[in-house]
Parts: structure tokens; sequence; C-alpha cells
């Protein structure tokens, strides 16, 4: 990796910081920062309220690349996965949601992950490394890039950290990241319009709601220790009693609450036994559970649970007033489903993560 910084890395306190160590003026900052975040332009020689010893000072002493998309992948659904490339030549993704008036983005935190919960393709590749902040921000540019390109109306409103890794294990520079999606001088999103997706890292649960408290979806899928201890090894370090208790004192405003993720499968988490398990565990949360399929991916023994399972299921929770809509996830078919991000390229989809990352490995 270069050893000059990426523009995108810098906050406008960064900038200020950088222009007063130049005796360049303090507002100039601020007018970097826009060109930058507001108006989304990565070329200095362009911004043309900046004196020009500044623009060539700029242009000399920042990285102003985007990483390289590698691939992109359109699915039927108009979504769109990018396998990006860093510099370092390691590859991780993104899904691009777009609609009519509002574009969500699902964005990656870490090439793989480490915390090797059964039912996920991530989790089955491995960690490689932390994504950095301006590599997390790099994804919202290449995507505002592309609904300009493709004429969607508006940029990204939504961003979702349900992309690669687990965002709680990448804290400071997730949350470096998210200071800067929601600064109002820049791309300023509202912090309810970014949601972070954890499988329950306690202690960062508790940082993040004394730092920046933005939207917090917990990855559940079964809320009976032995299980989730099976499917998720991390809740063996913070087992469901220590997740709950976090919960409940995180600051989410009362008309969004907590979403939990609950990807069904069949005979493992899907029983009414397993819903009274949840009922109890969400008492005194305000909670919305996201019934999802679990997606299927090569070298996976687990199905989804049947039509009638998830409806006894779901009637079970909302009899008992905690909405549980079933969800659909976007981009299956190019492998841009929950759980299925493992930087695979067309002619990849059908191939187990373990044995393509492996074969990878084995080529650098
Ligand atoms: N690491 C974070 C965010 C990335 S995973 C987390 O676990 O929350 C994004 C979502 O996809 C999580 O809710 C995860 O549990 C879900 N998921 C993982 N594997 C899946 C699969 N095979 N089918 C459907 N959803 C899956
Ligand atoms: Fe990592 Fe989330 Fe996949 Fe678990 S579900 S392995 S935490 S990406």
């Amino acid at each position: 990796m270069s050893d000059i910084k990426n523009a995108l890395s810098f906050s406008c306190l960064d900038w200020e910081k950088w222009c007063f160590e130049r005796t360049f003026p303090k507002f100039s900052a601020k007018q970097i920062y826009q060109w930058i975040f507001e108006k989304g332009i990565l070329d200095p020689h362009q911004y043309s309220n900046l004196s020009l010893p500044l623009r060539a000072e700029l242009s000399a002493a920042f990285d102003w690349n985007l990483p390289d998309v590698d691939t992109c992948l359109t699915s039927r659904d108009e979504s769109r996965k990018f396998i990006i490339k860093t510099s370092d030549q390691l590859l991780f993704e993104m899904v691009l949601m777009p609609y009519h008036n509002r574009s969500t983005l699902c964005v990656s935190s870490q090439v793989g992950c480490k915390m090797g919960c059964t039912f996920c393709q991530t989790g089955k590749m491995g960690f490689k490394r932390n994504l950095s902040s301006w590599e997390i921000l790099s994804q919202i540019f290449l995507a505002n890039r592309t609904l300009e390109e493709c004429n969607y109306e508006g940029k990204v409103t939504n961003v979702v950290f349900m992309g690669m890794g687990e965002p709680l294990d990448n804290y400071d520079e997730v949350v470096a990241a998210c200071r800067m999606m929601t600064d109002p001088r820049g791309l300023g999103l509202s912090p309810w319009k970014v949601t972070i997706s954890t499988s329950g890292l306690v202690p960062q649960i508790r940082r993040l709601a004394a730092d920046l408290p933005v939207r917090l979806a917990i990855s559940l899928h079964s809320a009976n220790e032995q299980k989730r201890t099976r499917m998720m090894p991390i809740n063996k370090r913070y087992p469901l009693s220590e997740l709950k208790q976090a919960l409940l004192e995180y600051p989410a405003p009362k008309r969004y609450g907590i979403t939990f993720e609950y990807v069904m499968i069949e005979g493992v988490n899907d029983s009414i036994e397993d819903a009274k398990h949840l009922v109890h565990f969400l008492h005194g949360i305000k909670a919305k559970v996201n019934l999802i399929l679990i997606n299927h991916f090569p070298g996976i023994e687990m199905n989804p649970s049947s039509k009638e399972r998830i409806d006894q299921f779901q009637s079970y929770l909302s009899e008992r007033s905690i909405p549980a809509p079933v969800r659909y996830s976007r981009g299956q078919d190019v492998s841009g489903g929950c759980g299925q991000l493992a930087a695979k390229r067309e002619n990849e989809l059908l191939l187990d993560p373990r044995v393509l990352h492996r074969d990878r490995r084995r080529q650098i």
C-alpha cells in the first residue's frame, strides 16, 4: 500500500489542522471538505475557490483515487454487487440497492470476517484485514458515481453495514467513517439512516452508545444460549444476558427501536419453542424482527424453513405485538444477498467459499 494518505481519510477537523500547519486560511478547510464530500469531486485542480498554490499542494500531498472496481454484477432485481480491489490486491464487496427516491448501500467493513458464524459465507472465507475509514467511505463515492451514470435520481440515502465483516470488530475505522457520513458539512446522512449490524460485541455496543448512536441491527438468530453459541461462536464470549443489558441501555429513538435479524433455518431455530425464547429475550426492548430465509451457498448443509414454519413463527411473534416481516434479501442471483458475500466473480458463484479462498491464497 502506498504511504501517501488518501484524501477521503481526512475529517473537516483534520483539514483545519492541515491548513493551519501550512498557513493556508482556516476557511479553506471547509471548502476542501465540501468539494470532496458535498460535491463529490476528487480532483483538487477543479477546486475553483481555492488558491493555485493550495490546489497544487493538495494534488501532490494526497492520493485522490478511489479503489478499482474489479467486477460489477447486476441482479434481476436491479441491485448491483460490486467487487472492489484494494491497493494491496484484496477483494471486498458492496451491494447497491437503488429505489426511485432512495438508494440503500450495503457496505463492507472488513475483508472477510473472524466471527465464524456457521451459516455465513463471509465467515467461511476467513479474515484478511480491516478496511480503513476511507475505504469504507469510498464505497459511497463509487455508488453515487454509479447512480449518476445510470440516471437514478439522487444519491445514496441509507447505508447499512451488512456487507463483509463484523463492523464493531473494526470499531475505530467504522466510527470514523460513520462520523464523516453523518457530518452535515459533507455527505450529511441522518444518523438514523446509517445502520450498524452486529453479531453482538457487547463492549463495542456500549462504546457506540456513548460515541455516536446510529441505528443498530443485531444478528440474533437464536435466543437459546446453547443453540446461539453453536451457530455463532461470539455468543460464548458475550452471552445473551449481557447482550440484552447493553441493548436495554442503547439510546435508540422510540420510533426506530432495535432491529433483530433472524435467519430461518429448517429444524435449527424455527420451532415454536425457539419463538418462545425469542419473545422472552425481547421483553422490554422496542424490537422489530426481520425473518430472513437462509441464503444457500455451495458447501453449506442448512436449508431454509418451510413457509408453514415461518407462518407459525411469525404469528407467534405478532400475536405478542412483535412485528416480524419476512425479508427478501436482494441480489441473491449474483451472490449478493445477506451472508452471501465472499468476493465471488461471475464464474465463481457456484464455488465453495472455503475452496475459492484457499486457491486464491495459493495464487498470491
Ligand atoms: N457481521 C455483521 C454484518 C454482516 S452480515 C452481522 O453479522 O450482523 C449481514 C447479515 O446477513 C447478518 O444479519 C447475518 O446474520 C446475515 N446472514 C449471514 N449469513 C446468512 C445467510 N446464509 N443467509 C441469510 N442471511 C445471512
Ligand atoms: Fe461475520 Fe456477520 Fe458473517 Fe457472522 S454473520 S461470520 S459476524 S459477517
